[in-house]
């Protein structure tokens, strides 16, 4: 097997090498996926070459500020794929099923190369850079560029610095790595902009999003003896604040906020019978093995998965499975804190 600094040489020569290229991340793109490919058109573009970036949905509105985010193209949107293309790059994507209408334009034959640091990576690329050790994903595309002395323009620079502050939520969650910080503070060196990303993800609702976010609290109830708070979002309750399912991102994390609380569920209904899980949990407790059993996946603090059925009906099957999940974990943060 070869050596991390092999895997970023390869990276490096796959980059150098080509010289168009088609980038795509995830359904349901995050920032970190999203950030990821802005980050490395605007690094291919300083080398002289072309970047096509094809997403397989919609983008959330706050993600709009991001530098080059004009550039994204939709999968539903594309009917031909670029002409030329010499290489493809899928970024924070562990399969290749999770590309969507994406998976349809990819012409077979090319180098492809993944980068992803979700543990369950399936090493689809011809060169895999997969390392769950990493905060995210734009914190992989900094070692490729380090390791292999490419351009890094302050615009990518911003990019790389919003993944890596979102993929950690705002360096609290438990990828918030020493590597995490360092790597952000020498993009902040390199002139990308604090100041802009935080404002944009974090101070810049539209009231319906912030009124929304208050109604969505207000469904917050408490499930097995306090280690489990769900939250649900309606179709009824986007419709009046007139918000739509991609904006709301970061309201996975409210249930989690409930003190005491092992595991956030938050319920989002989507259309045709169907409903969007997203699990969140502290330290030791892994919701990707939760959401693997329900046919999903993600990463130990933060997993989701689509279920089909009613709300009540998904909300039983889903704590079903996190009560299975917690009698078996058995360092949970609870014992944790008891244990001092
Ligand atoms: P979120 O709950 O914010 O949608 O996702 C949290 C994490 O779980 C992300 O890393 C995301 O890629 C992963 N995830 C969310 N939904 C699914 C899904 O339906 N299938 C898989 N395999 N992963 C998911
Ligand atoms: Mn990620």
């Amino acid at each position: 097997m070869k050596s991390q600094q092999g895997i970023l040489e390869a990276a490096g020569e796959l980059l150098r090498q080509h010289h168009v290229f088609l980038i795509s991340s995830h359904l349901r793109l995050d920032c970190d996926g999203l950030a990821g490919e802005l980050a490395l058109a605007h690094v291919l573009e300083a080398l002289g070459k072309q970047a096509h970036i094809v997403n397989p949905g919609p983008m959330a509105r706050v993600f709009r500020f991001l530098p080059g985010s004009e550039r994204v193209m939709l999968a539903s949107d594309t009917s031909e794929r670029p002409s030329d293309l010499g290489a493809l790059v899928i970024l924070d994507c562990p399969d290749l099923s999770r590309l969507g209408d994406v998976a349809a334009l990819l012409p077979g034959g090319l180098p492809l190369l993944n980068v992803d640091h979700h543990p369950d990576n399936t090493s689809f690329g011809t060169v895999n850079l997969a390392d769950a050790g990493a905060s995210s994903t734009c914190e992989l595309l900094w070692r490729v560029i380090r390791a292999n002395r490419l351009p890094l323009p302050p615009e990518a620079a911003t990019n790389l610095y919003a993944g890596i502050l979102s993929d950690t939520g705002r360096f609290c969650f438990s990828n918030t790595t020493a590597e995490a910080l360092s790597v952000a503070a020498q993009l902040v060196r390199l002139g990308a902009d604090p100041l802009a990303v935080g404002h944009h993800l974090y101070e810049d609702f539209l009231l319906g999003q912030l009124r929304l976010w208050a109604d969505v609290v207000g469904t917050i109830d408490v499930a097995l003896a306090g280690r489990v708070a769900v939250a649900v979002i309606t179709q009824g309750m986007l419709g009046r604040q007139s918000v739509s399912g991609e904006d709301t991102q970061d309201f996975a994390e409210v249930p989690r906020m409930v003190s005491g609380v092992e595991v956030g569920v938050l319920l989002r209904e989507l259309s045709e019978g169907r409903v969007k899980v997203s699990l969140r949990s502290r330290g030791p407790v892994d919701v990707n093995v939760m959401a693997a059993r329900l046919g999903g996946g993600g990463h130990q603090n933060a997993a989701g998965v689509v279920l089909s059925g009613t709300l009540s009906e998904v909300r039983r099957r889903v704590l079903a499975v996190v009560e299975e999940g917690l009698a078996g974990s058995a360092g949970s943060g609870r014992e944790k804190e008891a244990r001092g």
